[in-house]
């Protein structure tokens, strides 16, 4: 980053400018896979909420200790806090699209970014799946172990899944999650191409 980037001042307008797509899904529904993909192909900045944290974490920051503390119960950090995190890490981001994975996560914090969103794409799969996946992913975290990510589905269908009657009629993109990762992908970059033509 240059210096004159990171001196600008913050600004909702540097968000409004560049195109911002948001992936919504349950844990497991391979949100990551798909926007690491998307970042690789499409050339996307992928800004995941959920790794902004746990570098805060390791850092050692306060932030991270405070983040730290819900993301082991399985809980959301509260709106405010997250809605600054991503506020400032999109205006420090250059012009390039923006996909953001796990960000928004309940109405408020899609009421809070202060710009509509381009394309929301949903990753649909069922309960049960995610459940088998996480049990096999094996990457270590914290908050995979299996009362955790029950935990972290309750908290999806209470805080999340009413994103998806928010963004109905506005740009949202439903994707079925259930398949391979080539063929979600598929179905994802067809999707965002009906959106462009
Ligand atoms: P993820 O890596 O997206 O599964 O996120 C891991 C954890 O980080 C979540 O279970 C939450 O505790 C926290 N987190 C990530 N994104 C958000 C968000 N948009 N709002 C609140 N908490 C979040």
């Amino acid at each position: 980053m240059t210096s004159s980037a990171r001196s600008r001042p913050r600004s909702r307008d540097d968000a409004r400018m560049k195109p911002v797509i948001a992936l919504l899904g349950p844990p497991g529904s391979g949100k990551g896979t798909q926007a690491e993909r998307l970042r690789d192909g499409l050339g996307f900045t992928w800004l995941s909420t959920g790794d902004l944290l746990r570098e805060a974490r390791a850092d050692g920051t306060e932030l991270g200790a405070r983040a730290g503390e819900y993301m082991d119960r399985g809980e959301l950090v509260p709106d405010d806090v997250i809605t600054d995190v991503v506020e400032q890490a999109l205006a420090e981001l250059g012009d390039r699209p923006i996909l953001l994975d796990g960000f928004p996560r309940t109405v408020a914090q899609a009421e809070a970014l202060g710009r509509e969103l381009d394309v929301v794409v949903l990753i649909d799969v069922p309960d049960d799946v995610v459940v088998e996946r996480i049990a096999g992913r094996g990457q270590g975290r914290k908050d995979d172990n299996p009362d955790t990510v029950r935990e972290r589905l309750r908290v999806y269908h209470r805080e999340t899944e009413p994103l998806v009657d928010h963004y109905e009629g506005r740009g949202l993109l439903r994707v079925d999650g259930t398949g391979d990762p080539d063929t979600v992908l598929e179905a994802l970059l067809d999707g965002l191409g009906h959106r462009r033509s």
